[in-house]
């Protein structure tokens, strides 16, 4: 089995933040998509980045979440500050900016 080097790092975290807004970028051009396919895609593309074994850390609190996971909301929250996607209730995501 392979055995991944990557550590739960600020490095780390910066990598997949940046990683998954390139994704976001290109997939949601198909979208809308759910937040659940997004992780499910961007785990696709990025199998060694989406280590299900690096959990959370984040804010002193330890969870079952991957880390990755939380880094790919981090992106999708930044593509929606710079207004280059928006939500669509209940969950998913698309391209296209809101005022606000
Ligand atoms: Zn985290």
């Amino acid at each position: 089995m392979h055995e991944s080097k990557l550590t739960n790092s600020p490095e780390y975290r910066r990598l997949i933040r940046e990683s998954a807004r390139e994704f976001l970028r290109e997939a949601l051009k198909d979208g809308p998509f759910e937040t659940s396919q997004l992780y499910e895609g961007f785990q696709t593309v990025q199998p060694e980045l989406c280590n299900d074994s690096l959990l959370c850390e984040c804010r002193g609190r330890r969870t079952d979440e991957p880390e990755w996971k939380d880094n790919l909301r981090f992106a999708l929250d930044d593509l929606r500050r710079w207004r280059e996607i928006k939500r669509v209730e209940p969950s998913g995501w698309q391209i296209g900016g809101t005022v606000g």
